[in-house]
């Protein structure tokens, strides 16, 4: 049995104040959600859009719903009606996709950039040098819709420490050096999310602001 309460609990006991847990609840049940937002969380991560689509229908109105899979530019329109965050935006074909939508609908979202940090072949993400590209453009400043938030990276599935570390690190400091080189004053350029069950210990330490963590609360899921 799962304590889906007292996990919770126990991992928001150890989270820097200036840290944001996303209860990532992807392939477990509306009631699982429930029960943790009866212990007062009230942002959730998803991956898939039909499973988000059903369970937002289903949950109280003021959860803070999170997209952190790879999003098709077909599932866009209909999830911006109620989604908060998307944190896999991992090519500009989505990215001005999402724009494009969110002006019809009139609604804002925020964004922010998938980058590779991993060793691994990554198949969804920017590199570093993609995001630079982008960002220099400033295409994004006459945005209406799409607000950039923040990046967001996966560091390599290794008992490797020392390698996580490093892959943190470079996160942070990219996001650092977007933010002096074109987001100065701009407070909505926020987040730095970064860290999951196996590793959120080591992107606190490496200056995480948003960890996205599952399994801890939820227990394995079943696919
Ligand atoms: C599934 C998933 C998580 C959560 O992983 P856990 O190991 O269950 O904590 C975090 N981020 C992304 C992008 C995911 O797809």
């Amino acid at each position: 049995m799962n304590n889906i309460s007292s996990n919770l609990l126990q991992i928001k006991s150890r989270l820097p104040e200036s840290v944001q847990l996303v209860a990532v609840s992807k392939f477990h049940p509306a009631e699982a959600i429930q029960e943790a937002y009866d212990a007062g969380q009230r942002i959730f991560g998803e991956s898939r859009q039909q499973e988000i689509e059903a369970k937002h229908t289903q949950l109280p109105r003021d959860i803070e719903w999170h997209f952190i899979g790879h999003l098709q530019t077909n599932k866009v329109k209909s999830i911006l009606p109620y989604i908060h965050t998307i944190e896999s935006v991992d090519s500009l074909k989505l990215l001005r996709e999402i724009e494009k939508q969110a002006g019809l609908l009139s609604v804002k979202v925020d964004c922010f950039l998938e980058v590779h940090i991993a060793r691994e072949p990554e198949k969804y993400g920017f590199s570093m040098d993609e995001c630079r590209e982008f960002v220099a453009t400033k295409e994004w400043e006459g945005y209406q819709g799409v607000i950039i938030a923040g990046v967001m990276g996966m560091a390599t599935y290794t008992d490797d420490k020392e390698q996580i570390h490093q892959e943190f690190r470079s996160l942070r400091n990219f996001f650092q050096e977007l933010k002096a080189s074109f987001f100065v004053g701009e407070n909505s350029f926020r987040h730095v999310s970064m860290g999951m069950s196996s590793d959120y210990g080591i992107a606190i330490e490496e200056g995480s602001t948003l960890v996205r963590i599952g399994t801890s609360i939820f227990g394995e899921r079943e696919y």
